[in-house]
C-alpha cells in the first residue's frame, strides 16, 4: 500500500497542508518533523515556536489520529559549532557558524537532512505533500515526481493557509515577530528577531554571545554578513539606553 507522508516544519504552510488532508480524506500515513538541536536538551527552534509545536501542535494531530514522526539528528548545532578542523591552514581550530562565505548554512546538510534523508530511503516509492502554496510559482517549479502539493490542488495561498491556521488555534505565534520558522541562531536571522531573541529569552542570547567571543573558532566574528553579535548587542544596549525627550520631560516634572 502506498505511504504518504508530509514534510512538516509547524510553519503556515505544511500545517495548512495536514489540515486539508484532513478536511479533505486524502490519505495521511504521517507527519514528519525534523527537529535541529542546538545541544542534546535544547531545540534549535525558536523557543516560542518549539513550543507550539511540542505542547499544541502534535498533540492536536495526534489526537485527530495524525501521527507525528519526530526526527533528529545525533549532531547538534553545538557539535558542528565546537568541531575540530583537522586540515588545511585552520588545522586545530573550531568550525564556528555555520555560514559559508556564499550565505550557505551548513546546520541544513549537517544536522537536518541526514535523518530526513534515512527516513526516505526507509520508506522508498512513499509519495510527500508539501507545503508549498498556489501562488509560490517558483518552488512549485522544483517539485519532484514524488512531491504533492495539497495547497496547490485545493488553491490555497500563502495567506489563506495562515486563516486555515488560525481558524483552527493551528498558526505558530512565532509570526508574531518573524517572516517564518528557523533556528534561533541561525546566522541569517534579521535584526528584528535578533531582538525578540536577546529581550524574550537572555539565557540562549547569552550563550550565543560567549559563543562569539570564544577566540578558538574559525569564524569568532561571522555572524550574518556585516555585523557580529557582539555589535548587535552593543547596538541594542545603545538604543536601550537612549534618553528620549518623552521621558526627559516626564521626569522633569513627576
Ligand atoms: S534556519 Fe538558519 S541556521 Fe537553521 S538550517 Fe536554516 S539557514 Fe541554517
Amino acid at each position: 500500500m502506498a505511504e504518504y507522508f508530509l514534510s512538516w516544519s509547524g510553519g503556515a504552510d505544511s500545517t495548512a497542508t495536514s489540515l486539508l488532508a484532513l478536511e479533505h480524506g486524502e490519505p495521511l500515513t504521517a507527519m514528519v518533523y525534523c527537529e535541529v538541536m542546538f545541544d542534546q536538551r535544547t531545540s534549535g527552534e525558536v523557543p516560542e515556536h518549539a513550543e507550539f509545536i511540542h505542547t499544541v501542535a502534535i498533540p492536536w494531530f495526534e489526537h485527530h489520529g495524525i501521527h507525528v514522526e519526530v526526527l533528529r539528528s545525533q549532531k547538534t548545532f553545538c557539535d558542528y559549532f565546537y568541531w575540530p578542523i583537522t586540515k588545511g591552514p585552520n588545522i586545530g581550530k573550531l568550525h564556528g557558524f555555520p555560514l559559508s562565505r556564499k550565505g550557505r548554512c551548513s546546520i541544513k546538510r549537517d544536522c537536518k537532512l541526514p535523518p530526513l534523508r534515512q527516513f526516505i530511503r526507509q520508506h522508498k516509492g512513499a509519495l510527500w505533500y508539501l507545503g508549498i502554496a498556489y501562488d509560490e510559482d517558483n518552488r512549485m517549479k522544483s517539485m519532484d515526481q514524488n512531491a504533492v502539493s495539497l495547497l496547490e490542488k485545493y488553491r490555497v495561498t500563502q495567506a489563506e493557509a495562515r486563516e486555515i491556521c488560525k481558524r483552527n488555534g493551528l498558526l505558530s505565534p512565532i509570526y508574531k515577530f518573524a517572516p517564518r520558522g528557523g533556528c534561533f541562531f541561525c546566522p541569517n536571522a534579521k535584526e528584528k528577531e535578533l531582538r525578540h531573541l536577546r529581550d524574550n529569552h537572555p539565557d540562549l542570547w547569552d550563550r550565543l554571545l560567549g559563543m562569539q567571543s570564544d577566540q578558538r573558532v574559525v569564524r569568532p566574528n561571522s555572524f550574518g554578513f556585516d555585523l557580529t553579535l557582539l555589535d548587535y548587542e552593543n547596538n541594542f544596549d545603545f538604543d536601550d539606553r537612549q534618553i528620549t525627550w518623552e521621558s526627559l520631560t516626564r521626569e522633569e516634572w513627576t
